[in-house]
């Protein structure tokens, strides 16, 4: 396939990477004037970076289901290339090939060139956002998540408004509404839990106290599953942790920056640099821990986001060289006396944020292991399982392929229970398997002490 073709644009010769033993390294044309845009200036350097060897295709979860070069990483590549060369706005062949990528990652597992993929489409996404303007229906639902997602009180009466309109789920697909029907189907069956604000609270270690962590409290966990960061806290004082939410967090603007609102993320992300920052200037912090393996991917990423920002550059990076998800702290610790309560089967589903946004592989899994449970990977398990944020809702077609895709795999270990690290997975999977889905620090808890995961609860009763 001739790539310098995609979309019948003629290819620039202007501009190659000398760099040794990569000769075919991709050639860009950018104008001195436009690398003057450090964003811009940036993303030449990772288009450089990339070999055109194709390697990232076999992992892609998009070019897997569809077959089209086009929704394969390399495909989205020269398509953004192109877009940031022209310097034109966005085309509706651009815009529906970035659309359709999940911000996954496995590309960047796989790439053999270390392409830093996540900057380039966050590059691009913004770029759309900026340059295109989408059909009004579309326009409309993205102003609604933008606004409802971010904010805990807005969310929960929009879950309780989706659970009483669930019913009407098949007929809204019957009226070719399927992004609303996909809304309505991922709303959970219970009641969101009554609102506990925990922003400012610190919660002391029991006994000597050997550290201190800000917990990121976030937007959809405490109404969706405020039990996670119950179970982390507790887990964490248990053994030595001072806890503290930092005064005046919120929604770290991991979902904003991936729909390309970047304006509105980057606020997001200022106003948590300085919740956190008074916090390590006063009593000081040893980490910030996440439990949102898709929110800790964008904390760690506010270097970056910030980096030309001359009042926030540097505390962004400081904030960002703290940032850890849960598991990466707890493996630091030694965790006294875990001991599964049942000799459970787990099937631990790798978010993509974890595995591939920050490479934390084993510590999960190591300590389910040591605490007990028999521990079993899922089949391809590099591949997505469709959540990627709003992709649930915004592309319902390619998510729901990839969520039975995955509990194929998982159903077949047999497991007792899936294990997570991220909201964003439990909630994906929960509706489509009967399964029990938990978070990954609620078994640890559960194992050291604490109460079962409230969807074991019933087999906890009946082993006791
Ligand atoms: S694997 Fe890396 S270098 Fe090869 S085509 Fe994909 S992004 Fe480019
Ligand atoms: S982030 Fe995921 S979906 Fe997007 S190009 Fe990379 S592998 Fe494919």
């Amino acid at each position: 396939m001739d790539f310098s073709r995609i979309s019948g644009a003629p290819f620039r010769f202007a501009r190659a990477a000398p760099r040794a033993g990569h000769d075919a390294d991709m050639q860009t044309s950018f104008t001195i004037t436009q690398l003057l845009d450090p964003q811009v200036a940036s993303s030449e350097k990772i288009l450089r970076a990339c070999v055109h060897c194709g390697f990232c295709t076999a992992t892609c979860p998009t070019y897997v289901l569809l077959g089209d070069e086009l929704d394969s990483p390399r495909g989205r590549i020269y398509l953004i290339k192109e877009m940031l060369e022209q310097d034109k706005p966005a085309t509706r062949e651009v815009v529906k090939h970035v659309d359709r990528c999940l911000s996954c990652l496995a590309c960047m597992t796989t790439c053999p060139s270390g392409v830093h993929y996540m900057h380039l489409v966050d590059h691009a996404r913004e770029r759309i956002e900026k340059t295109y303007k989408r059909p009004l229906a579309d326009r409309m639902l993205r102003g609604l998540l933008a606004r409802v997602l971010v904010n805990p009180a807005l969310f929960r009466i929009a879950v309780v408004a989706g659970l009483i309109a669930r019913p009407l789920a098949p007929v809204l697909d019957l009226l070719g509404l399927r992004r609303m029907a996909a809304m309505l189907r991922l709303t959970p069956r219970g009641k969101p839990a009554p609102p506990v604000d925990r922003t400012g609270k610190v919660y002391p270690a029991e006994g000597r106290r050997r550290g201190r962590v800000a917990l990121l409290s976030g937007c959809i966990n405490p109404v969706l599953a405020p039990s996670t960061n119950e179970a982390a806290i507790r887990l964490l004082n248990r053994h030595g942790i001072e806890v503290v939410v930092a005064a005046g967090e919120a929604c770290c603007g991991s979902l904003l920056h991936h729909m390309g609102r970047e304006d509105e993320a980057l606020s997001q992300a200022r106003n948590n640099i300085d919740a956190w920052t008074r916090e390590i200037d006063g009593p000081g912090l040893d980490a910030i821990l996440v439990t949102v393996s898709g929110c800790g991917t964008t904390v760690k990423d506010y270097g970056f986001m910030l980096r030309n920002d001359p009042v926030y550059a540097a505390k962004a990076a400081r904030v960002s060289a703290r940032a850890r998800d849960v598991t990466e702290y707890l493996a630091t610790l030694k965790l006294r006396g875990a001991a599964a309560p049942l000799p459970l089967t787990i099937a631990y589903h790798a978010a993509c944020s974890l595995q591939h946004g920050q490479q934390v592989l084993r510590q999960p899994k190591d300590l389910l292991s040591k605490a007990g449970f028999v521990v079993k990977d899922v089949p391809e398990g590099h591949l997505c399982c469709g959540s990627a944020g709003t992709y649930n809702i915004l592309q319902p077609a390619i998510a729901q392929h990839l969520r039975a895709r995955k509990l194929a795999n998982i159903e077949w270990l047999k497991p007792d229970v899936i294990a997570a690290g991220n909201i964003g997975c439990i909630m994906q999977l929960a509706a489509g398997t009967a399964i029990p889905v938990v978070h990954t620090v609620e078994l640890l808890d559960w194992a050291t002490g604490g109460p079962a995961p409230q969807p074991l609860a019933t087999l906890a009763d009946a082993a006791s």
